[in-house]
């Protein structure tokens, strides 16, 4: 041992490798300390960037009125659950939450998780074990993916949306004990939705039942905002609903919708949130009010929806390719390498304009890209803005490559 090694991290040799490689490529991220602001805004080191790097689509994460409804239970309740909801952390908020998140989504019964991430992980893992085979699209989300390979299931990766593929894996396991589709309803890295309509029927067909995430979706698709199942007309009891209270919704936690025996079922079983501790009563009484706004104020879902129609526009027009078709507000700008993502990512930054580059391993290697999420709390103006510095940026980096 060389002298200064107490101050070195006990493996520094290839820790500091691994760093060092990840900076070389373009894929070490900073940790950045952000303050949220009014407007969709934020700052970052002393200054203000408009933020277009956040799940918050209605721009309710800062609305009063949540802020109210969480207040009023924090002086009743204080901060934390001390819980899981199965010891004695199920406040009346919960089961409030509960019940609300049930006739939101139109079934029996809900129940509520710490986080998205855990209402997949908990979810797939209980319904699906040895003997079994789960079916995932080759771009589910991470939670998707983990709770996959927790499950001990046959795991079965299908290309992307790729339907035909899905059936041909169907019906190779037929002699599974129980088998269990999973699909991002908007995939979130592409904002593209998933075939709903031919899923379901393949569910109905090899009586496999299916898991939609509608994390981008909860309060922003389907008329009254139920999301991606409720947007394409999708019925089926064989589809076991799962979304998230984080991001549409503006505060935090997930959530599982389905039959009462559904629900019964992950309640005692569900480990994810057997043996974490339940969510804050405060923050239950700010998502109770969160859902009622996105009830009842549908013009936030609109707005947002205007948004990305007019930014897809106007970034065609400029010539930045982006997807036209689709209202959904999240929005990629495929650029190819990490390196050159990252450059015009920090440019717009200095532009005032906070827009994350997504690197490898959240997105295939040279699939690295912009990714703009829009929020009710933006105005047209501003996208306008956006628009054109990103055509800037974009057009700039191309000459200088
Ligand atoms: C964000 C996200 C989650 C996780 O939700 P949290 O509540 O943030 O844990 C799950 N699935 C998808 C598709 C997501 O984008």
């Amino acid at each position: 041992m060389n002298g200064n090694s107490a101050s070195k991290s006990p493996a520094s040799g290839w820790l500091a490798e691994e760093l060092n490689a990840w900076e070389r490529a373009g894929l070490r991220r900073a940790r950045r300390t952000v303050m949220p602001r009014e407007n969709g805004e934020c700052e970052i080191d002393g200054r203000r960037l408009i933020n277009f790097a956040s799940n918050d689509y209605l721009g309710l994460a800062g609305d009063e009125r949540l802020r109210q409804a969480a207040q009023q239970v924090l002086d009743a309740c204080g901060t934390g659950a001390a819980a899981s909801a199965l010891i004695c952390g199920r406040s009346p908020w919960h089961e409030r939450l509960e019940e609300k998140l049930a006739s939101f989504e139109g079934t029996e019964a809900a129940l509520l998780f710490p986080t998205g991430y855990a209402a997949n992980v908990g979810a797939i893992a209980a319904l699906v074990g040895r003997g079994d085979a789960v079916f995932s699209d080759a771009l589910n989300h991470a939670s998707l993916i983990d709770g996959c390979r927790l499950s001990r299931a046959e795991v079965c990766v299908f290309p992307h949306r790729d339907v035909d593929r899905l059936a041909e894996q169907l019906k190779q396991q037929r002699g599974a004990r129980r088998r269990l589709i999973v699909t991002d309803g908007i995939f979130s890295m592409d904002g593209d939705p998933a075939p709903l309509i031919e899923l379901a029927e393949l569910a109905e067909r090899f009586d496999a039942m299916l898991l939609v995430d509608e994390a981008h979706a909860t309060g922003v698709l389907g008329e009254s905002g139920r999301g991606t199942c409720a947007h394409y007309g999708v019925e089926s009891s064989h589809l076991v609903r799962v979304g998230t209270l984080s991001k549409g919704l503006g505060t935090l936690g997930g959530f599982v919708a389905g039959s009462s025996e559904l629900i019964e079922y992950l309640w005692n079983r569900a480990r994810t949130q057997v043996f974490s501790t339940a969510l804050p009563p405060a923050l239950c009484a700010a998502a109770l009010c969160a859902l009622e706004i996105a009830q009842n104020e549908p013009q936030r879902r609109r707005h947002v929806c205007h948004l990305s129609v007019q930014l897809r526009r106007a970034l065609v027009n400029l010539d930045v390719p982006v997807p036209i078709d689709g209202d959904v507000p999240i929005i990629p700008i495929i650029l190819g390498g990490a390196e050159r993502a990252v450059r015009i990512s920090a440019s717009l930054a200095r532009d005032g304009l906070l827009v994350p580059a997504i690197r490898p391993p959240t997105v295939p290697q040279g699939t690295s890209r912009l990714r703009i999420s829009l929020s009710a709390a933006h105005s047209p103006d501003v996208v306008d803005v956006l628009a054109r510095r990103i055509s800037d940026a974009v057009h700039m980096a191309d000459g200088a490559d």
